[in-house]
C-alpha cells in the first residue's frame, strides 16, 4: 500500500543540525522514500543565517503557499525546496522562526519564547495536515507534539520522542487556543506540547526499545511515566539506524584510508594518522568519544579519572562542545595529562569521522541515552563502544565479557567514576591484543546499523494505524 505522510520536525540534516533529530529525522525519511513511501516533510524556515549554508544546495520549486491559520498562530507560509542530499522539503514561516540558531541565543540561553515559536509552527503543521489528508501525520518530540492539538481526529498521529527529557511547557492559557484538543495539553496549571501529543496520538515510538521501557517506569520518565504507562500498547520502541553511504568506511574521504571487514589495514592508517597528529605514540590503546557535553553524556567523568587512563592502558580524545563549565573541566583535565587525554572543543563532522575510523575504543557513560548514534557510527568504522547500560545502548552494545562469541562491545553497570574504570580495564584486557580485537573489530562493522530494518518497522506501524 502506498502511504501518504506528513513528517514535521525542527531538525533536518543536512539542512539544520542541532543533534541527534536531525539525523535520525533524514535517515528515516530518506529510507522511508526508498520504500516508495510518500513523504512531505515540514521544518521551519528558520530563515538566512541557519540555512546559509543549505541553500547553496537547494532549489526554490513554485512560490510560497499560503496556510489558513487562527490569527495568533500567522500569518503562515510555506516555500518548498528540493534540496541536493534531503530531497524535497517543506519550508513552514510562521512569525518568530527566523533567528540566527533554532534554539539558542547568542549566550547559550534558549530563546525565551521558543515554546511559543514552535506552538506556532506546529499549527501551521496541522494545518497543512487538515488540508492535505495525509495517511499519517507523524511529528517528533515537543517542538511538533501540539500539531495533534489541531490535527483533524480522522488522521491517524504517530509521536516519535527523541528525548523525552525536553517538554517545552509554557504558560496554562495557550491549551484554550492551540486546537480544539488543547485540553489534553493542560499540565500541572501549565501547557506542555509533549504530555498533549502523548495523550493524542495513535502511536507514541522511543527511539530504541530498551528506553521505551525505560520511560514508563517513575525514575526514567522524565515526569511522563504514568501518562506512557495509560498509553498501553499504543508506546513501543523502534531503534534508529545511521545512513551506510555517510558512514561508509570503504569509501570515506574524510578519513586517511579507506577498511572493510575483511581488509583492516586502513584503519591501520587512520589510527597512525591521529596518534601523529595528537603527538603520541603506539604504546596504549586509542580511545575517542564524539560527543555534546552535557550532562546527559557523562564524560565529566573523565575529569575523575584521567590521572588513571596512563596505569589502565588508554590514551582518550575527546570531540565535543556543550556547556562552558563542562568543556573547561575537560580542557583542564588534559592539560593535566597530555600524553593520555586531549579534547577538542566543537562541532566537526570530518574530525568525527577521523576519530571513528582511527579508534581501538568508543567511550560513551551516558547517563540516559534514547537510542545513541555515536556508538552505531563507531560500531561501522570497527571502533568498539564501551558504554553504559541505558536505553539504546542496552539495544546495540553487548558485554564481551558475558557473551565473548557475539559480544559487540564493553558495558558499563553504571555511568559512575567506579564501573567506567572498571569496564576501561575490562576493554584492555579482553582486547589489548591486537588479534583479538580485530575479531570483534569485523564482527562489528558486519553488523546491519543501517535504516533498512527500523523503517519496515515504521511502515508496519503506519499501516497499523492508518485508517
Ligand atoms: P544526541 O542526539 O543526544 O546528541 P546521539 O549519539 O544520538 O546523541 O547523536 C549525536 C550525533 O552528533 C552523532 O552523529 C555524533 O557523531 C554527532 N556529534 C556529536 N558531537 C559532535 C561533535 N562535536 N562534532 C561532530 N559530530 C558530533
Amino acid at each position: 500500500m502506498g502511504v501518504r505522510i506528513t513528517f514535521a520536525t525542527a531538525e533536518f540534516a543536512p539542512l539544520v543540525s542541532v543533534g541527534g533529530l536531525a539525523a535520525a529525522s533524514a535517515g528515516l525519511v530518506s529510507a522511508l522514500r526508498a520504500n516508495g513511501v510518500d513523504v512531505d516533510v515540514m521544518i521551519p524556515d528558520y530563515g538566512p543565517d541557519v540555512f546559509s549554508a543549505a541553500a547553496h544546495d537547494w532549489v526554490e520549486i513554485g512560490d510560497a503557499i499560503e496556510v489558513d491559520v487562527p490569527q495568533w498562530a500567522g500569518p503562515a507560509s510555506i516555500r518548498r525546496v528540493d534540496h541536493r542530499v534531503a530531497g524535497l522539503v517543506h519550508l513552514v514561516a510562521t512569525p518568530g522562526l527566523v533567528r540566527s540558531h533554532p534554539y539558542l541565543q547568542p549566550d547559550g540561553d534558549g530563546w525565551r519564547d521558543n515554546s511559543e515559536r514552535f506552538l506556532r509552527f506546529s499549527r501551521a503543521v496541522a494545518a497543512w495536515a487538515n488540508a492535505h489528508r495525509p495517511d499519517i501525520v507523524h511529528l517528533n518530540d515537543w517542538h511538533t507534539a501540539a500539531a495533534a492539538a489541531a490535527t483533524d481526529p480522522d488522521l491517524a498521529v504517530v509521536l516519535s520522542l527523541h528525548n523525552a527529557a525536553f517538554h517545552g511547557a509554557t504558560t496554562g492559557e495557550w491549551c484554550t487556543q492551540i486546537g480544539p484538543r488543547g485540553n489534553h495539553y493542560e499540565w500541572w496549571g501549565g501547557t506542555n506540547p509533549l504530555t498533549g501529543g502523548i495523550a493524542l496520538a495513535d502511536a507514541v515510538v522511543a527511539v530504541s526499545p530498551t528506553h521505551a521501557d525505560e520511560i514508563r517506569r517513575p525514575d526514567g520518565g522524565f515526569g511522563l511515566d504514568e501518562l506512557l504507562r495509560a498509553r498501553g500498547a499504543a508506546v513501543s520502541g523502534i531503534i534508529n539506524g545511521i545512513d551506510i553511504e555517510v558512514w561508509n568506511p570503504a569509501d570515506d574521504a574524510r578519513i586517511a584510508a579507506g577498511f572493510t571487514a575483511d581488509d583492516l589495514s586502513g584503519k591501520d592508517i587512520c589510527r597512525a594518522d591521529v596518534l601523529t597528529e595528537l603527538g603520541w605514540p603506539d604504546d596504549a590503546m586509542l580511545a575517542v568519544a564524539v560527543s555534546r557535553l552535557t550532562p546527559q553524556k557523562g564524560l565529566d567523568l573523565i575529569v575523575d579519572i584521567a590521572h588513571l587512563l596512563g596505569d589502565i592502558g588508554i590514551r582518550l580524545v575527546i570531540l565535543g562542545a556543550g556547556g562552558r563549565s563542562e568543556e573547561q573541566a575537560l580542557c583542564a583535565a588534559a592539560e593535566q595529562h597530555p600524553h593520555h587525554l586531549a579534547v577538542r572543543i566543537g562541532y566537526n563532522e570530518t574530525l568525527a569521522h577521523r576519530l571513528f575510523a582511527a579508534g581501538d575504543l568508543l567511550v560513551m557513560p551516558s547517563r540516559f541515552e534514547p537510542c545513541g548514534l555515536a556508538q552505531l557510527q563507531a560500531m561501522r568504522y570497527g571502533t568498539v563502544p564501551v558504554a553504559t547500560a541505558v536505553g539504546g545502548l542496552v539495544d546495540t552494545v553487548v558485554d564481551l565479557d558475558a557473551h565473548p562469541r557475539t559480544g559487540t562491545g564493553i558495558v558499563a553497570a553504571s555511568a559512575s567514576a567506579v564501573d567506567l574504570v572498571s569496564a576501561l580495564h575490562r576493554a584492555t584486557r579482553r582486547l589489548g591484543d591486537r588479534r583479538r580485537l580485530a575479531n570483534v573489530q569485523r564482527r562489528i562493522m558486519r553488523r546491519d546499523v543501517s535504516w533498512a530494518e527500523p523503517a519496515q518497522q515504521y511502515i508496519e506501524m503506519y499501516q497499523r494505524i492508518a485508517r
